[in-house]
């Protein structure tokens, strides 16, 4: 049994290390009194869980405290609105164990700092949180704010050793009197009116804290942690919002190295005395090898292609040039600028291609859209970010609205031994619908124009029954043009007091750029929610499939027009199905189906977001027929339903 320690006058609950550091309550300052607590007792989130439970959150949380609790890894799919932050904060909190709680977006952050003070306040308890945000968010220099991670921490160093930064006297444990859950506001006003770093602060708070909430890249990123102190042993890890985790986890064991980071590292190399012949020939290496389509290379070859090019191996050039990039920003100080070194990321670079399994990556020349030539160097296998993470972890919840697959996604991850499970949702499932259209298909051998017709028909006459608003999606942008076009001459689309209607809804196009986008979807949100409604047409794993809310009135009604299979020509698609194919014959196929269905689910839950929500679907595809098993159980609602070829609507099974 582990101990806990409990303030017998403010309630406030300590680790064993703030006890061991301090007696007293670093809350009220009272003597400390040792107590023992069992760590899990049978259905233990019960004493904390602020609400009234649905079977389904039941069932979450008996299986988050027995299979996370134990120390192993649950993979767990549960709609939007289903309550998983508070379910699992529940669940997770009476093991005693500190959690470490990755999220995505900063409205994540918020919500679980608002679930601890939740539970807190009903149970009476006085659990303690802390954003562990980056010193993007959390340093009051502003000289140092701006920064990127790697700059930022160089810069904070020589500040600090300097004595320049009038915050530097950093916290070296948590201040007593502080409220239990604090916030990056909290720590920013805490900071302001102790004089001390925020950013330290939250550190020192996070070192004994029961709830760690940071961001992804916190958890994946070796360096990162290592610099933030943050340790994974002996703590339970919640990965929400995970399934973009074989992305994430791809994306962090990856770089890419351009022509003109290389030109601005040879000016730095310059200004510091140093031959810059190695990164000129590095240049030209890329220069000659890129062209107007991606060319993809094996990385088995790619480091004795680049030793051939620099005429030297590449670990003693990574040597060099670690010790020019120390007097490239002692210089850059001395002369008042930030030390950004544009040699670093080279070094960066070449130490990621020294020193990885190149069996699990491949090289890509390829010119971006700024027609810069540059060599990604990208990793094939989550599995390499994903798995030791996970494994040093003492438990680990994978959780979002959108993992099926769940099997398939575990295996990509290399999480062969987690156990799965998709909830029921806890919404009226009566009142979710989904309707499958088998006699269109927007396959490129079937995509001509009267496929595109018959798409367009069926939309129109079921908006007709859809209250208020409505999303289309489109596999891609061009394909969508080409539809609104089409469907416009044909009279599908129709002018209406000077605007286009569709199924008698104003239509509105999704944003090409983030501004333009924000100001179409706050205008489509304005006639959604009216009785007339409105239609916003998108594209899958756009803007608005991803991160945007459409919750009640703003949408009713989804249309997915085809299947957002990810495009077959890309290079990157093409290795990635051939890596996966490598590992386990079909595994690659599989993939593939997968991601298209993991992104049309993604689309699917834009519009049910909360307990009381609903929302209807119609997935204009065959191909949805067949792999109905891959939508996510939460969108099936009471059973699908398929239009037979006379119109007829009937139950699928
Ligand atoms: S000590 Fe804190 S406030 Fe000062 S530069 Fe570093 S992060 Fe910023």
């Amino acid at each position: 049994m582990p101990i806990v320690i409990r303030c017998k006058a403010c309630e406030r609950t300590h680790m064993p290390e703030e006890y061991e550091e301090d007696r007293f309550c670093r809350s009220c300052g009272a003597l400390l009194v040792l107590e023992r607590r069992a760590t899990s007792t049978n259905g233990g989130w019960r004493k904390l869980f602020p609400y009234e439970p649905y079977a389904p959150q039941v069932e979450f949380m008996d299986d988050v405290e027995r299979i996370v609790g134990g120390g192993g890894v649950l993979v767990a799919e549960a709609c939007n609105g289903f309550g998983k932050t508070a379910s699992a904060l529940s669940a997770l909190l009476p093991t005693g164990r500190p959690i470490v709680y990755a999220t995505r977006t900063h409205e994540q952050v918020r919500q679980v700092l608002d679930e601890v003070s939740t539970i807190n306040d009903k149970s009476g308890e006085r659990f303690n949180a802390v954003n562990l945000a980056s010193r993007q968010h959390l340093c009051l220099n502003a000289e140092c704010r701006g920064l990127p991670n790697r700059e930022a921490q160089e810069l904070c160093r020589m500040l600090r050793e300097s004595d320049s930064c009038k915050w530097g006297s950093e916290a070296t444990s948590s201040p007593r009197g502080l409220p239990p859950v604090m916030t990056h506001k909290d720590l920013i006003s805490t900071g302001r009116r102790m004089g001390v770093c925020p950013y330290y602060l939250a550190r020192a708070i996070s070192k004994h804290c029961t709830v760690v909430v940071v961001p992804y890249a916190y958890v994946f990123d070796g360096q990162v942690r290592a610099s933030v102190d943050l340790e994974l042993s002996g703590r339970v890890l919640v990965l929400d919002e995970g399934h973009n985790l074989d992305k994430v986890g791809q994306e962090t064991m990856s770089d890419t190295l351009s022509e003109p980071t290389l030109d601005s590292a040879a000016e730095e190399l310059k200004a510091v005395r140093t031959p810059t012949k190695p990164l000129k020939s590095l240049a030209r290496h890329i220069r000659e090898h890129t062209s107007e389509v991606p060319t993809l290379r094996p990385a088995e070859t790619l480091q004795r292609d680049l030793e051939l090019a620099i005429g030297a191996d590449l670990p003693s050039v990574i040597e060099r040039y670690a010790e020019a990039v120390e007097k490239v920003r002692a210089l850059k100080l001395q002369l008042g600028d930030t030390p950004v070194s544009h040699l670093n990321g080279v070094v960066n670079f070449l130490a990621l291609v020294s020193g990885s399994s190149k069996e699990k990556y491949v090289a890509l020349y390829r010119r971006d859209q700024r027609g810069s030539n540059g060599l990604d160097y990208r990793c094939m296998d989550p599995a390499l970010a994903v798995g030791p993470v996970v494994e040093e972890a003492g438990g680990a919840l994978i959780m979002s609205g959108t993992l099926s697959p769940l099997d398939l996604f575990a295996d990509v991850l290399g999480l062969r031994d987690a156990e799965k499970r998709a909830y029921r949702p806890i919404q009226n499932s009566a009142k979710i619908r989904t309707v499958v259209d088998p006699r269109v298909t927007t396959t490129y051998r079937e995509r001509n124009g009267e496929m595109i017709l018959s798409i367009g028909r069926s939309i129109a006459s079921q908006l007709e029954g859809v209250d208020n608003g409505a999303l289309i999606f489109f596999p891609q942008r061009g394909f969508m043009s080409s539809c609104l076009d089409a469907w416009g001459s044909n009279g599908v689309i129709e002018a209406r007091r000077g605007r286009l209607n569709i199924g008698g809804k104003p239509i509105f196009i999704e944003g090409a750029d983030a501004r333009s986008n924000r100001e179409t979807v706050a205008r489509y949100k304005r006639f959604a929610v009216t009785p007339g409604g409105a239609v916003l047409c998108c594209v899958f794993r756009g803007r608005n499939s991803e991160g945007s809310n459409f919750p009640g009135r703003q949408a009713r009604g989804i249309f997915l027009v085809g299947v957002p299979y990810a495009n077959y020509g890309d290079p990157l698609v093409r290795a990635q199905i051939g890596y996966y194919d490598r590992l386990d014959e079909g595994l690659g196929r599989r993939w593939y189906t997968m991601d298209a269905f993991r992104a049309a689910n993604q689309a699917m839950g834009r519009g049910i977001r909360g307990r009381d929500d609903w929302c209807h679907y119609w997935l204009l595809d065959r191909r949805y027929a067949e792999n109905i098993d891959l939508v996510s159980e939460w969108a099936l609602g009471s059973g699908p339903e398929i239009i037979q070829a006379d119109g007829e609507i009937s139950r699928m099974f």
